[in-house]
């Protein structure tokens, strides 16, 4: 069998996170290596998705070129997959010339066939810019959820898809200033007239995907196909290659997927029939906010097309999030591969265990560091890293490394259970991978082991040696067996770790037929030195991460403030009402059973009195003594908890959420007014 494997361009306007990782790069590795194992004819194939708004606006807000962009994070992604061992067979990318060739190509043919309509409308413009406004260039309120900020294309606040010409208060992403409507030609893929064929082909012919993946095509399909337009008034991109298109390029999302071809072109001279051929199995990997493009709109385009083979399945996963919260590039609340990479060297495969084992399959799921720490201290260390440990250590101990020779006949029947379960477990693996049910396959693969763990556990060859040495002969030789076959089946998941423990083992072959077996390793085969396959890591690791998320966090929130809006107008008498003074405090302490109020005493000039403030957990009682404060002094008092507060300590809320006294600049007269 052939199998065409692709996983979603990422886009090359930032580098990539644990969530791509766990959604689609490492579901699709896995899948790409088993085959590979198994001798299947295998492209894996991804590249950087180069074009659109989002990069544009970067460039010119940096003051680069867009080409500079996109070669930064082209480089820093391309670097970090292959740090990962994600086995792309090619890594290109939609800024190539074969892409321009291709893509090109590919509209040309559609539109000769005269698959588009061309249809003229009105569109945003910014005159002072000179430009349309093509998806995020404008920005607006949103018509569905009020939020601010919504794009011309998407509101990423309610999730909803939009038109530019719908947001309420459009402005410029450019100059901010409100754009005019103009008139301009586009071609538009007819994706209603591709309703019955979708119906057909995805509704009543593929009932077997992921019922998320389903279910979104099916409620898409069902709410009725509009047109989509596929070309843009932009200068980065590649250019509609009709005459009368000056100024316009490809929409990103025409242009995208046909990357999965150009790439495959680039790779080999033979690409055709990897994607043209019906025995060719092609799978695209994706996450789920990718799921119209791969489904509706790429099948539509290459059945319109005509001559290219549809996806067999289309694996989308749900979203990684990240301690409790939605991962976002815009907050900054990620873990950045090319940092991970920096902060656990040739860690690798932990960070693919964790995510594999935690994939978010099913339903969104939450990446903790904790999470990964006991992963690896209490699953990799503890069973796969101390069984084979053992195995080889033990194999050094009683026979100088070489594997000792059995006596079949007199294999107990534990010996003979722990045999058994090799196949039945080889086949758990491949249905669940097959079915792309990577959590469950890691699962069976890990079984292996800890079916290793518990043999030695159980049969403690250790203390047999001095009474039974013909026993410890057979336990050996069987748990050198079961090592070897983990060697095998681990390599589609943790690929640095199989190629470690086939160094301990000096096996050099690499076949997912040798699952199961129990003579990979032959009489007297001489095994290499111990090495430990897994570290322990601490609790200091795991808090530094927290941390460093934290601050993460807050550096951004305070570079990305803003100001709320103005309040409504006041009436110079109303402002005139406030007696607002300088004060000094005298006493603090914490009000008990309480997280956040202090007890405060103020000499206000006037008298002495309480206050009952909100900063206890802004200020200690102790460090506040004797400073100067703002304080509104005729607020009607009120009891907070059985304790009469008698005005108001005026405090300014940073964007992190920090309060801070506003105080004179310089040490003033207590009771002296602020106005
Ligand atoms: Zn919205």
């Amino acid at each position: 069998m052939r199998y065409t494997i692709t996983a979603a361009l990422p886009y090359a306007n930032g580098p990539v996170h644990i969530g791509h990782l766990a959604g689609v790069y490492i579901p699709a590795d896995i899948y790409a290596r088993y085959l590979r194992l198994k001798g299947q004819d295998v492209l894996y194939i991804c590249g950087s998705d180069e074009h659109g708004v989002p990069i544009t606006i970067k460039a010119q807000k940096e003051g680069v070129t867009p080409q500079d962009i996109v070669d930064r994070y082209h480089t820093i992604i391309k670097g970090a997959f292959a740090e990962f061992g994600i086995s792309f067979d090619i890594y290109s990318r939609t800024s190539s010339e074969t892409h321009r060739e291709t893509s090109s190509a590919f509209f040309k043919k559609l539109y000769d066939q005269k698959n588009f309509i061309e249809k003229v409308s009105e569109q945003f413009y910014d005159s002072k810019a000179e430009q349309f406004l093509a998806d995020r260039y404008i920005t607006g309120t949103c018509p569905k959820c009020n939020a601010d900020n919504a794009y011309g294309d998407q509101c990423e606040v309610c999730g909803s898809s939009l038109n530019a010409t719908e947001l309420i208060n459009p402005r410029s992403a450019v100059t901010g200033n409100k754009p005019e409507l103009k008139k301009t030609k586009h071609w538009y893929l007819p994706l209603d007239q591709y309703e019955d064929f979708l119906k057909e082909w995805i509704l009543e012919g593929h009932k077997e995907w992921k019922p998320n993946v389903y279910g979104q095509c099916k409620s898409w399909i069902d709410a009725g196909l509009q047109p989509r337009a596929v070309s843009r008034d932009l200068d980065w991109g590649v250019p509609v290659p009709v005459e009368g298109a000056e100024g316009k390029v490809l929409y990103v999302w025409f242009d995208a997927p046909i990357g999965y071809i150009s790439a495959t072109k680039e790779l080999t001279p033979d690409w055709e029939k990897y994607w043209k051929d019906k025995d060719t199995k092609l799978v695209h990997f994706i996450g789920k906010d990718n799921i119209v493009f791969h489904c509706i709109i790429f099948p539509a385009m290459l059945k319109a097309e005509g001559s290219y083979i549809l996806p067999e399945n289309v694996p989308a996963n749900e979203f990684m999030n990240l301690e409790g919260n939605k991962i976002s590039t815009s907050k900054n609340w990620a873990v950045w591969l090319h940092e991970y990479l920096k902060d656990f060297e040739n860690q690798q495969d932990v960070l693919r265990y964790a995510l594999t084992a935690n994939a978010p399959e099913t339903k969104d799921n939450d990446f903790t560091w904790k999470d990964f720490q006991d992963r690896n201290n209490n699953e990799l260390l503890a069973i796969l890293g101390n069984f084979v440990n053992r195995a080889v250590v033990l194999t050094h101990k009683y026979y100088g490394g070489k594997v000792p020779e059995p006596n079949v006949s007199e294999f107990s029947d534990f010996d003979k259970e722990i045999i058994d379960a090799l196949p039945n477990l080889k086949k758990s693996i491949e249905k669940h991978i097959e079915g792309y049910h990577f959590r469950e396959a890691l699962k069976d693969a890990m079984q292996i082991a800890r079916l290793g763990n518990k043999y030695l556990a159980e049969t403690e060859p250790w203390k047999l040696v001095k009474t039974d040495a013909d026993r410890v002969k057979n336990i050996m030789y069987i748990a050198l067996q079961i090592t070897a076959n983990l060697s095998q089946a681990f390599e589609p998941f943790l690929p640095f770790t199989a190629q470690k423990i086939r160094q301990l083992i000096n096996l050099e072959t690499m076949d997912w037929e040798l699952i199961g077996k129990t003579d990979i390793l032959s009489v007297g085969h001489q095994l290499n030195p111990a090495e430990l396959l897994f570290s322990k890591i601490e609790d200091e690791q795991v808090q530094a991460q927290v941390d460093k998320l934290q601050a993460a966090k807050a550096e951004n929130e305070k570079a990305n403030f803003q100001a709320t809006p103005q309040k409504e107008s006041i009436a110079f008498d109303d402002f005139l009402k406030m007696d607002i003074r300088v004060g000094t405090i005298l006493e603090a302490e914490k009000v008990a059973k309480t997280k956040k109020l202090l007890k405060i005493l103020v000499d206000t000039g006037i008298d002495q009195r309480t206050v009952v403030s909100g900063i206890a957990e802004h200020y200690k009682p102790e460090d506040i003594v004797g400073k100067q404060v703002s304080i509104l002094v005729n607020l009607e008092p009120r009891k907070m908890r059985g304790i009469e507060s008698q005005g108001m300590i005026l405090m300014a809320e940073d964007s992190d959420g920090t309060l801070r006294f506003v105080r004179p600049e310089e040490v003033v007269n207590n009771g002296a007014e602020i106005r």
